[in-house]
């Protein structure tokens, strides 16, 4: 069995990790630490919860103990897709750096420039960013990468998909070619892979389980439901209640939309429960998360913004009030649950629409997934006179994705993203599968404030002046 001394960390990384009462290194880590010391680029995929964050933080520490920071010149860049997520592994970043004097600078969206400036300009030689912000730094010549020797891109699969791509391909230019890069994530799927490897130069690739792995201590169930909304929200109430060891647990829906419903459904119904979703001001997002951290606020709805990463180690239970879309989403958002060894549970909703959605699910994990009390065949399938399969969940999976590009905009068109989805037809669809990925992914990147009018492509200098 490896011990952490066995991996070339320094005492002082070692002396934090045991004060973190961590008593032998997870796979990823003793996979991934030796080569990130020799400075080597690493491409490192292992399940939820195993330990990723310490994989690139703890080498990170001891490698930058050679050297000092200088103003405005950071040595190291973390990416991460959300604001939460970035202040979670600050928080790492404190915990295993509790014995280094490092300066570490958080540069999220959603709150004021200010105190960043000030850390910034006492001299950040770790940066902890979602890319929008960081980008916003860099425009108004506030920083300079040029010193950066080591890029983390965590959750790196969602980092280089369509939301967030043309940052990343910026951010990279900012950054000299020599740089060391580590990529992280429990999915990786083979277009992005490629994508990947054009920032990677001759990475060791450690593979703890195969990309899409989930958690083998979350315990994972389906849900056969009607497809109605109170159908759901009734189905949804009953799955709950049943749960004799619910702790806490997060509940996710597809839509921010639908996270409200089923807040103020849940709320009508006395459950003790928050909401948290990527157009929400960034205060209420931390207070809520705060507060289910804390235990004060046992359910929490929520939108994928929470799917990826946060790492809450009382969450017993994962609900997934709709099916995600994308395969990759299931295994992320089970991966809230059953985390660092615990046990964890996650039950799934499946309307008749969304059989297609759960095989591909099925494909991805490479294993089946059981029905409590009975599969599909006992729900009834309503109106329209179609049969459920014919009523191509291509169309509804079109009209989910169209739907996000609404909800973005709501700001600029109030009234016509308040009407109600229009009655679901198929539509024909010619674009391939991962047009609708790229879409879909669009949307849901939150670590700006709510995009109005030119969405994803607003010019830069009209963000700098809407954001002040
Ligand atoms: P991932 O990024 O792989 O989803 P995290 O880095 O968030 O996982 O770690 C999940 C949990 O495991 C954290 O609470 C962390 O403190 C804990 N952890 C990390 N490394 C170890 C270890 N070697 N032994 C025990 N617990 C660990
Ligand atoms: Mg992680």
């Amino acid at each position: 069995m490896t011990s952490f001394s066995d991996l070339g960390l320094s005492p002082k990384v070692l002396s934090a990790v045991t004060e973190a009462g961590y008593s032998e290194p997870t796979p990823i880590q003793a996979g991934a630490i030796p080569h990130a010391l020799e400075r080597r680029d690493v491409c490192g995929i292992a399940q939820t919860g195993t330990g990723k964050t310490a994989s690139f933080v703890l080498p990170m520490l001891t490698l930058l103990e050679r050297g000092r920071a200088r103003a405005r010149m950071p040595r190291t860049l973390i990416l991460e897709p959300t604001r939460e997520l970035a202040a979670q592994v600050a928080e790492n970043f404190d915990k295993y750096g509790k014995n280094h004097k490092l300066n570490v600078a958080l540069l999220i969206g959603g709150v004021s420039f200010e105190e960043q400036n000030r850390k910034l300009e006492r001299g950040a030689d770790v940066l902890i960013c979602t890319p929008g912000r960081l980008l916003d730094h860099t425009e108004r010549g506030k920083l300079l990468m040029t010193g950066v020797e080591i890029l983390v891109i965590d959750e790196a699969d969602r980092m280089l998909d369509m939301g967030f791509i043309p940052d990343i391909e910026r951010i990279a230019k900012l950054i000299p070619f020599t740089r060391q890069t580590l990529f992280f994530s429990a999915t990786m799927p083979p277009e992005i892979q490629k994508l990947a490897d054009r920032f990677l130069q001759n990475p060791a690739r450690i593979e703890v389980a195969p990309p899409s792995s989930t958690a083998a201590t979350v315990e994972q169930k389906l849900v056969a439901t009607g497809g109605k909304d109170y159908e759901k929200r009734a189905s949804l109430r009953a799955i709950i209640d049943k749960q004799d060891d619910l702790k806490n647990a997060i509940i996710f829906c597809n839509r921010k939309k639908s996270v409200a419903d089923l807040l103020r459904s849940l709320q009508r119904h006395d459950y003790p429960c928050g909401a948290l979703h990527g157009d929400m001001d960034q205060h209420s997002r931390t207070t809520i998360l705060q507060n289910f951290r804390d235990g004060k606020l046992p359910l929490l709805v929520a939108s994928d913004v929470a799917a990826r990463g946060l790492d809450i180690p009382d969450v017993s239970h994962v609900f997934n009030y709709d099916v995600p879309i994308h395969a990759e989403d299931y295994v992320h958002r089970i991966g809230r649950t059953g985390r660092a060894g615990r046990k964890g549970a996650s039950f799934t909703l499946v309307t008749p629409k969304d059989a297609k959605f759960v095989d591909a699910i099925e494909k991805l994990i490479d294993r089946k997934i059981e029905y409590i009390d009975g599969d599909l065949s006992t729900v009834a399938t309503e109106d329209e006179g179609e049969k459920p399969a014919a009523r191509t969940r291509k169309g509804k999976s079109r009209k989910q994705e169209n739907k996000p590009a609404e909800e973005k905009t709501e700001a600029a068109r109030p009234a016509e993203a308040a009407k109600p989805a229009p009655a679901e037809k198929p539509t024909p669809s010619k674009k391939p599968a991962n047009d609708d990925r790229r879409r879909s992914r669009r949307r849901d990147r939150d670590d700006d404030q709510t995009p109005v009018g030119f969405g994803d492509d607003i010019p830069a200098f009209m963000l700098v002046a809407a954001k002040a």
